[in-house]
């Protein structure tokens, strides 16, 4: 699950990032509006989170402007207390009052998912099988133990069976779009991932398609990039 964070004080953003990464999701950080309605619409998100007090466009405007493009991700939006019914008038879903716990945010975000019923179908290639909801990972049945980034990573190929994707894509969508390009990261995690999911099992699963990236696949015909 991929969410959006738009807040422009520092320590707050980074404490809401660290907090929801160790609960598996993947979140990418806007510092002003202008970034945030830039990355808001032209990535798909499951969730953003809107401070209301933002350079260049506040969150209320950003709120507006995200629905009027059609955008229908849900918006948990960060507020003072008097700010709360305009919040909800600029189409965001729910609001949180600062100063606020780590637990009150991870049971909004809860909410806002069940209520929109994000995707939590187990995804498979041939024996292996994730599920998103429980976060168990097994293979011809034996149950497989991954980190929240290993995990994170499996998850992304597997929404993209058969699919190649090049290291950028993957990096985008797992470590988030301001992480360094030239980090090898992603061949990091890959091997990490083929330790644990293809190493004790004849099939391989995880292919790397050379100058290109990684694929995960059923079977062993050639793909195009
Ligand atoms: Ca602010």
């Amino acid at each position: 699950m991929k969410i959006l964070v738009v807040e422009d004080e520092e320590n707050v953003a980074s404490f809401i990032k660290t907090g929801l990464e160790e609960e598996y999701y993947n979140v990418d950080i806007a510092t002003n509006g202008k970034d945030g309605f830039l990355l808001a619409t032209s990535n798909d998100y499951n969730l953003i989170i809107l401070d209301v007090m933002l350079p260049e466009i506040d969150g209320l405007d950003l709120c507006r402007l995200i629905r009027m493009k059609g955008i229908h991700t849900p918006v948990l939006m960060l507020t003072a207390r008097e700010d709360k019914v305009k919040g909800l008038d600029s189409g965001a879903d729910d609001y949180l009052t600062k100063p606020f716990s780590f637990e009150e945010l991870l049971a909004r975000i809860r909410a806002l998912a069940r209520r929109r019923q994000f995707p939590v179908e187990p995804l498979r290639c041939r024996d292996l099988k994730i599920d998103p909801a429980t976060r168990k990972v097994t293979r011809s049945d034996k149950e497989i133990y991954l980190r929240p980034k290993e995990f994170a990573l499996l998850e992304y190929l597997l929404k993209n069976k058969n699919k190649v994707l090049t290291r950028t894509q993957i990096l985008q969508n797992v470590w988030g779009y301001n992480f360094d390009p030239n980090t090898n990261v992603v061949d990091v995690h890959i091997n990490f991932l083929r330790d644990k999911i293809d190493r004790d099992f004849s099939k391989k699963l995880i292919h790397t398609v050379r100058g290109i990236g990684y694929v995960i696949k059923e079977n062993d015909y050639n793909l195009q990039a």
